[in-house]
């Protein structure tokens, strides 16, 4: 989630998945499974391009993952299509078990301009804002809001949004002007149509589901190594997004206080990580906890988990621009390997056996 640390250079980002080829790929996955998955277009980003909801799965468990909200991170959304080919078109035992158990919600490259642009931010101006939402017109823009430029960025010219802090734990919160320009231990406000894409998929299987159970946000990070080892991390995992509304610190949430479930979060990021020590001797084992001490209610993760998602967040290595492609396929690997054992786990219930205690096992970050 955080910025991470790019540098001068420009790395190619052609090995990865731009959205005419998303397209392609999920329209051919939709094709040969035989009416397994469902392809449909949830909603459109600001510059018009689809934002894709795959759902695949009859089960009452509702496990819903999303990729790239921030457009350079791209390994998630490799990771994202190639588990939904084997959820959709594998006939095994285990996949047929998987389907009859949970419900996925795939929202791949969910900003897809930003991926297009291979960048951070939406494309989208503080007055297309106010002209969707005219009670806006004489607020201050919202403080995620980028107009800056540096030697490889060009908000100025082409301004956007971090859509990752327009998230709101009211699913039916309309934008008012004194809620701007808001910060970042304040809610967001809907205002792109990225979010508001997100949030009606999410309301939508709330509503008929009763709960999602799980949201998976796939992510990258800048470079750094596991606590106490001279190990790069591959991957960070969280479950913590906001102080825990039956807390002190957490008060100002308490009306979600009776759908959050912490718990059940710390159970799936440590069914990830069994899954990811279980590849055996590897950088696939370098795995650490995000850091914890977060107050993000605009994301997505925090929104969700007070709506009472257990919510995970993937952290993989390196940006694109500081990282490229370099070893893309062994952290693509590890994005899977990690949601499957989520989404095994929810299947076959083990995940709920699992003490949620262990996830304070999981090493820090060193930063
Ligand atoms: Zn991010």
């Amino acid at each position: 989630m955080s910025p991470g640390t790019p540098d001068q250079q420009v790395y190619s980002v052609s090995g990865f998945t731009d959205h005419a080829e998303l397209t392609q790929k999920l329209q051919k996955i939709e094709e040969v499974s035989n009416g397994v998955l469902n392809l449909e277009v949830a909603g459109y980003s600001n510059q018009g391009l689809e934002i894709y909801k795959a759902t695949v799965g009859h089960g009452d468990k509702v496990v819903m993952v999303q990729s790239e909200i921030h457009g350079n991170e791209k390994t998630g959304t490799v990771a994202l299509v190639n588990m939904l080919k084997q959820l959709a078109t594998n006939n095994s035992p285990k996949y047929k078990q998987l389907r009859e158990e949970i419900t996925i919600i795939a929202m791949p490259m969910m900003n897809p301009d930003a991926s297009d642009a291979n960048r951070r931010g939406n494309i989208m101006s503080w007055e297309e804002v106010v002209e969707d939402f005219p009670q806006l017109e004489n607020a201050q823009p919202s403080w995620n809001y980028y107009t800056w430029q540096n030697e490889i960025w060009d908000y100025a010219s082409n301004p956007g949004f971090d859509v990752n802090r327009d998230f709101n734990p009211d699913l039916d919160y309309v934008p008012q002007a004194s809620d701007f320009p808001g910060n970042s231990a304040s809610p967001g406000w809907f205002i792109t149509p990225e979010a508001q894409t997100v949030r009606d998929v999410y309301k939508e299987a709330h509503d008929e589901f009763g709960k999602v159970d799980v949201f998976v946000d796939l992510h990258h990070q800048g470079q750094y190594y596991v606590e106490g080892t001279e190990d790069e991390v591959t991957l960070s995992l969280s479950g913590v997004f906001v102080p825990d509304p039956k807390s002190e610190e957490g008060a100002k949430y308490s009306e979600y206080a009776n759908q959050y479930n912490g718990d059940f979060a710390k159970q799936l990021n440590v069914a990830a990580y069994q899954a990811l020590q279980g590849v055996g001797n590897s950088i696939f084992n370098n795995i650490s906890l995000y850091p914890q001490d977060l107050d993000l209610p605009g994301t997505a993760l925090g929104s969700f988990a007070l709506n009472g998602s257990g919510s995970v967040l993937f952290e993989v290595t390196g940006q694109t621009q500081s990282f490229g492609q370099k070893k893309k396929g062994q952290l693509v690997k590890a994005v899977e390997t990690g949601l499957y054992g989520i989404v095994e786990g929810v299947a076959d219930g083990s995940v709920y056996e699992i003490d949620p205690g262990e996830y304070e096992n999981i090493p820090g970050t060193e930063r």
